[in-house]
């Protein structure tokens, strides 16, 4: 039976903190004592490196490592391991497609984005269009805050090299629809490769890589209870066997000596060097926590707390407060931003800070976002898990002393 209250205990903050309210799991997720036992029993009893030594210690250690990758695989949907790069986050993952994807970009070609990405989905874009000299283009969103999808499908031609969305996003809550969007982008251009930035999708909505049917999917370990520093990168097997390393080194290589270098069989072809191997098998252990616990409890939860505190900061602060993000609450999944009663968002998240209320405030990487809302700053509240109405309640109750201070 789901209960935040017992869900609480498995986070040792909370045991240090106990007057804490973290709202900003958005940002990253706290991190239960069975993924922090994980990274230490690696340290502490493991600690060498993978698929060099022929020790059984380090054969036990590649051996963890490998299983990470199959968890990864199993709670994605994907069809093999050997879908899954690690990398060191969402950030490097797209990154990487990017970088993967440069030689094959012709002239007159485009890439397609979206309004509400993340600087870290919107910048390896723009930059690479940049140094190809193509062009970027940027689907708008619609007056509900959802992507406008009649005005992406205009942006999507048959020159169309790449598409890249987020399947949630990090400021206004929306769940995107993946598999629609990826069908509308297929039907325009089979040839387009579609890239879903499912950063803040991966520890609330369940996801099948195999229905979404995208090409690329990037995600970081820390926004999913696991450590900071892993990611991943999933990317259909048939596409990642045509894609040639970017970056070279120890562990990619089957001969380096020949004229022509030959490569390690994907994924370890784009795994050159020493990973973070704790923070895998940690995120492995994340993953399994998320399983146990299961995630469509934990959407329900989300659901649950989003509708609650949609609807006491709507009754108690009424016309100051503009909350973005869909009407909806099933379009929405754990994420509210708002706007106060002319108050700077800074001074918000400043003040609840120093009553142990963790909240996030600024443009949260989502510049053209909120340029395009004609705002220059939001103040963020993030849910997960451990969260409760107790946690909403403590923070209208500090954000009704903040007006009555600053108004
Ligand atoms: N994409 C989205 C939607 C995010 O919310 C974030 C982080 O907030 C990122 C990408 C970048 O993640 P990371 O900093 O872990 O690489």
């Amino acid at each position: 039976m789901f209960n935040p209250q017992t869900l609480k205990k498995d986070f040792p903050i909370f045991t240090h903190r106990p007057d804490l309210v973290y709202l900003d799991s958005a940002a990253t997720a706290l991190k239960p004592q069975m993924v922090i036992d994980a990274e230490q029993e690696y340290l502490e009893q493991h600690s060498t490196n993978i698929a060099r030594g022929l020790y059984p210690l380090a054969e036990q250690t590649t051996e963890k490592f490998e299983k990470a990758r199959e968890t990864v695989a199993r709670f994605i949907g994907a069809q093999s391991p050997q879908e899954i790069v690690f990398t060191s986050g969402t950030t490097a993952s797209i990154n990487l497609v990017a970088q993967l994807l440069e030689h094959g970009i012709l002239p007159g070609q485009n890439i397609v984005v979206t309004e509400m990405e993340h600087h870290s989905n919107f910048l390896p874009w723009k930059e690479l269009a940049a140094r190809k000299n193509i062009e970027f283009r940027i689907a708008p969103i619609d007056a509900d805050e959802r992507i406008d999808l009649a005005a992406l499908a205009k942006l999507v031609d048959r020159e169309t090299a790449i598409v890249a969305f987020s399947a949630v996003s990090n400021v206004l809550g929306t769940i995107n629809p993946v598999q629609e969007i990826t069908a509308q982008v297929k039907q325009k251009n089979s040839q387009a490769l579609v890239l879903v930035d499912a950063a803040q999708a991966i520890a609330h909505i369940p996801i099948d890589v195999t229905e979404w049917d995208a090409d690329f999917i990037a995600f970081s370990a820390h926004k999913a209870f696991g450590p900071t520093g892993v990611g991943v990168l999933y990317g259909k097997q048939a596409l990642l066997e045509t894609l040639s390393p970017v970056t070279f080194g120890g562990g990619m290589v089957l001969d380096a000596c020949a004229p022509t270098t030959l490569y390690q069989a994907i994924p370890t072809r784009f795994e050159a060097g020493t990973p973070n191997i704790g923070g895998v098998i940690a995120l492995g252990a994340a993953l399994d926590y998320i399983s146990a616990t299961s995630l469509a409890d934990i959407r329900l939860h989300e659901l649950s707390l989003i509708e609650y505190a949609v609807q006491k900061l709507q009754e108690t602060f009424r016309d100051t407060i503009r909350i973005i993000g869909p009407q909806s609450i099933q379009e929405r999944s754990g994420i509210i931003a708002f706007t106060l009663a002319n108050i700077h968002p800074h001074d918000i998240a400043h003040l609840l800070g120093e009553q142990n209320i963790c909240v996030r405030a600024g443009e949260h990487c989502t510049a053209p976002l909120h340029r395009a809302l004609g705002l220059s700053a939001t103040t963020r509240i993030s849910f997960s898990i451990y969260n409760t109405e107790q946690d909403v309640d403590r923070l209208v109750d500090e954000l009704k002393k903040i007006v009555l201070l600053l108004k």
